[in-house]
């Protein structure tokens, strides 16, 4: 690793999504993949392997002609580069012969389409015209594309030596779980957004994650020293010593800031007037428990279990008990607030999932995986209550669109802590269930909900997602992800309101709890539990700290008679930068 590298300096801007900075070489996962086998399959298996191939060329063709939008939209030359890749995407002689061989040869179709596009790549590799070697750039680029959606991972553990920072075109939660995350410094993508898993596990780690660097995978090389700065959405490659310089002195006066930040953070977070707020923790990895009881968060108020479930997604009962136990033990004497397996959307899990489906946000996710799928749910449900034996760990359930769904998954729950019991396991009584409110649905139907369980947690990245009709992912449309629209408050307010009739927790663990200018709005509302990113927790306390609740009361009568998302948003904003100007510094 030469980090002294004395080249010139080269600067992209991107978006920033995970704030911080980090000084290191990259490491570029855009090829990572290793060649798949010939795997023999039936006759009967033909048609649903294409079809798998098919619907990866579908996604293929999105991804392809967004960016190409993009370019368009930029006056970039680089938009008829995607022409070429669409035109290669579609080619009839490779659709038809593909399909050919697959038929007659009865061989999976990863390994016929890859092999076929690999004999197109060699009949122009390494050719001096420059023109045909670009055909072959785009040949590869199109292929790693359908593979990587095909095969609906891109990454099989790679491996590096030095901390890197990771450059990829998307990082799915699959991909995520199988770094090293000792080793991951940072992460630059090429597409993505604020509300990605990517981007989360980003900001639960507390790396800087930039993303929408388009092509950045083609213009860097694993060992190419940059900088990223997470705060303000820029990779740097070969920073000069005067552009280090700068970012070393802007670190001195953000860590003096933090370090002011950090002495309360283990004090509880209690508004002027006496309003109590709990701020508790979002985790997707066992790892992160000992930093998490360090942020001063109260407890964990999720953790997202598809994560260790992808990592190993045919582990056994026991080891999962085992994980599980040693989460509650190390955040003990707090709890855990588990949520089952949010598996589906873009946390695809091909063993599980079956099929690709055309709109995976709308398909087979969350719970209904978990009712339709048993097996998988009796095995972590045992593995859950096993763990809530050795300290507090408390269950909830995603994804759920309305009563019925609770009451299934309660009843499943209620057999497996029978059987545990008729085995001789003491189940403690007072295991906390709970229930995710992120589709529209479900805060309508609150009240009904808030009667079956112990609390609900309002998961609001979703839950903007299906009330706007907003994909969270897609950059196209991210301007119209508003957290503040109107309808999107309103289902809070219904929801508080529902915990607050039947006398239950709400709490809310969507990203829009960790951003301190709504916090004034969500005290407002009257939630009493925001769950952030441990990296936030001591910013959230400190903003709840300064609030008076009943000024807060105030300001969200006033929003909730309003109705521009942004005006709401500058309004809940004026308040907090008068109240903690700073955290604004
Ligand atoms: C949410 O939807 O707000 C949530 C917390 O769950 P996830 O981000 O994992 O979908
Ligand atoms: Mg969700």
């Amino acid at each position: 690793m030469n980090l002294a590298d004395k080249s010139t300096e080269k600067i992209w801007q991107g978006t920033a999504v995970s704030s911080g900075v980090a000084h290191a070489v990259v490491h570029v996962l855009k090829d990572h993949f290793d060649e798949p086998d010939e795997v023999a399959i039936s006759a009967d298996e033909v048609e649903s392997d294409l079809a798998r191939w098919h619907a990866a060329l579908e996604v293929t063709r999105v991804e392809i002609e967004a960016v190409q939008q993009i370019m368009d939209e930029q006056g970039s030359s680089e938009a008829d580069i995607f022409e070429a890749h669409l035109l290669i995407l579609h080619d009839n002689s490779i659709l038809k012969q593909v399909e050919k061989t697959v038929r007659e040869k009865l061989i999976c179709v990863d390994a016929v389409y890859y092999r076929l596009m690999c004999k197109h790549m060699d009949a122009l590799r390494g050719l001096a015209d420059s023109y045909l070697r670009e055909r072959f750039l785009d040949i590869k680029d199109v292929t790693h594309r359908v593979m990587r959606h095909l095969r609906g991972e891109m990454l099989q553990h790679p491996m590096f030596d030095d901390q890197v920072i990771i450059i990829a075109h998307d990082l799915t939660p699959s991909d995520t779980v199988q770094l090293d995350r000792s080793k991951v410094l940072g992460f630059a993508l090429e597409t993505g957004s604020a509300n990605s898993h990517a981007a989360i596990i980003a900001r639960s780690l507390a790396l800087p994650a930039v993303v929408r660097l388009h092509n950045i995978c083609d213009e860097l090389h694993s060992g190419d020293p940059v900088l990223l700065d997470g705060d303000e959405g820029l990779l740097i490659l070969n920073p000069s010593p005067a552009t280090l310089a700068k970012y070393r002195s802007r670190e001195e006066q953000s860590d003096a800031r933090e370090d002011a930040l950090q002495i309360t953070r283990h004090e509880p977070a209690i508004t002027s007037d006496g309003f109590k707020v709990d701020v508790c923790a979002n985790a997707e990895f066992i790892e992160e428990m000992d930093a998490i009881r360090d942020s001063g968060a109260e407890q964990v108020g999720l953790f997202r279990t598809e994560f260790l479930h992808l990592e190993d997604p045919d582990g056994s009962e026991d080891w999962l008990a085992e994980c599980y136990t040693k989460a509650v033990k190390a955040m003990a004497p707090g709890e855990i607030i588990f949520r089952t397996l949010d598996i589906g959307g873009d946390k695809v899990d091909p063993h599980a999932s079956g099929e690709p489906e055309p709109n995976p946000f709308l398909g087979w996710r969350g719970i209904r995986v978990s009712l339709g799928r048993q097996d998988l749910f009796r095995k972590q449900l045992r593995a859950l209550l096993r763990a809530a034996c050795h300290g507090r760990a408390g269950i909830m359930f995603p994804m759920v669109c309305g009563v019925e769904e609770v009451r299934a998954a309660r009843a499943l729950l209620d057999q497996c802590a029978s059987e545990l019991m008729a085995e001789g396991l003491k189940i403690p009584e007072d295991i906390q269930i709970g229930a995710m409110i992120e589709i529209p649905s479900a805060a309508m139907s609150a009240d009904l909900i808030a009667a079956e369980v112990d609390f609900l947690s309002l998961g609001t990245n979703d839950l903007i997602q299906y009330t706007l009709a907003v994909d969270r992912l897609n950059e196209r449309v991210a301007d119209l992800y508003q957290p503040t629209h109107i309808a999107v408050l309103r289902l809070i307010q219904m929801t508080v309101a529902a915990g607050k009739k039947a006398g239950i927790r709400v709490c809310i663990c969507g990203e829009m709890a960790a951003d301190i200018e709504l916090t004034p709005l969500l005290v407002g509302l009257g939630l009493s539990e925001l769950s952030v990113a441990s990296s936030q927790v001591a910013r959230i306390k400190h903003a709840v700290r300064k609030l008076n609740a009943a000024e807060c009361s105030r300001l969200a009568v006033e929003i909730m008679q309003m109705s521009s998302a942004p005006e709401i948003l500058a309004k809940s904003r004026s308040m907090a930068e008068t109240i903690y100007p700073e955290l604004f510094a």
